[in-house]
């Protein structure tokens, strides 16, 4: 077995990925009529013998066919937050499909509350398909001697339960996965910091896997309900890409996000860049 601690990116997608159900927009037609899809936001990551996978989609098995390994292979499942695209394949698991047993499930206490109060995942707990790990915001855990981790609480949309980013820390290099957040002035603030650079220099990460739901602001008629702060806003105060700048890539992407569209966005993005699904980067 390989040492090297190496992600996988499973998915850059917003929750409901592309195309996405009933929309006729011209990226979702492009899409249907080629045959391709995207999958919602995950990731998976490779350490020794342990499969850890970063939320888990209804695309599990389109999705884990992008490693050289299997959905039964998977030891450890984390959770970000209890949105849709996030969560909606922990069934995959349980008896009607794979009948997993003694997956290690890390959440937070509030995500853990809704998932006792889902009667559909409370019994995965029952049946000893999942193991409860209960995580601490801020807290970092020693996952094995090639990878850490720590929860980094983010403010977003908290109607089912409370949201992380995660630090996940390599022999070498250090990822920081933040799929959700509602506003940068209020990400920045929570964590203690004045600016986006400030941030990922302080948490020394090398790659940002960075909530890029939304090009701009005008997205979407209805945006202001959804909040996420629009890759136009994060390249604004990020300023171009200097050599040395760590690597930002951008997931979450919405299926109206011009990033997705014919065109493209090229020199618009600065620098920086969109993950594509299937990339993998060693820590
Ligand atoms: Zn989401
Ligand atoms: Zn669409
Ligand atoms: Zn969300």
């Amino acid at each position: 077995m390989s040492e090297e601690t190496v992600v996988t990116i499973l998915g850059i997608a917003q929750d409901g990925g592309v195309p996405h159900p009933g929309c006729l927009c011209d990226t979702c037609k492009r899409f249907s009529e080629e045959g391709r899809q995207l999958s919602p936001t995950s990731l998976a990551v490779r350490d020794g013998d342990e499969l850890h996978l970063i939320d888990v989609t209804r695309d599990l098995d389109r999705q884990t066919r992008m490693l050289d390994g299997s959905a039964r292979m998977i030891t450890d499942v984390w959770l970000t937050h209890g949105h849709l695209g996030h969560v909606d394949g922990l069934g995959l698991f349980g008896r009607e499909v794979m009948a997993s047993r003694g997956i290690r499930l890390h959440a937070s206490e509030s995500m853990f509350q809704l998932i006792h109060e889902t009667p559909l995942w409370n019994a995965l707990l029952n049946q000893r398909v999942f193991i409860k790990k209960q995580f601490d915001s801020g807290h970092e855990i020693q996952v094995s001697k090639n990878l850490s981790l720590v929860p980094i609480k983010v403010p977003h949309r908290d109607e089912w339960s409370d949201t992380h980013a995660f630090l996940l820390r390599g022999p070498n290099r250090a990822l920081l996965h933040l799929p959700d957040h509602d506003h940068w002035a209020d990400t920045l603030e929570q964590v203690g910091y004045d600016s986006i650079r400030e941030w990922i220099s302080a948490i020394k990460a090398d790659i940002i896997l960075m909530d890029g739901t939304f090009w701009s602001s005008d997205d979407l008629p209805r945006q202001n309900s959804i909040p996420h702060p629009p890759i136009l806003e994060s390249i604004s105060r990020l300023g171009p890409r200097e050599e040395d700048d760590p690597d930002i890539r951008f997931i979450h992407l919405n299926h109206s996000n011009r990033a997705l569209g014919q065109i493209g966005v090229g020199e618009e993005l600065m620098g920086w860049s969109i993950a594509s699904e299937g990339d993998e980067i060693v820590l």
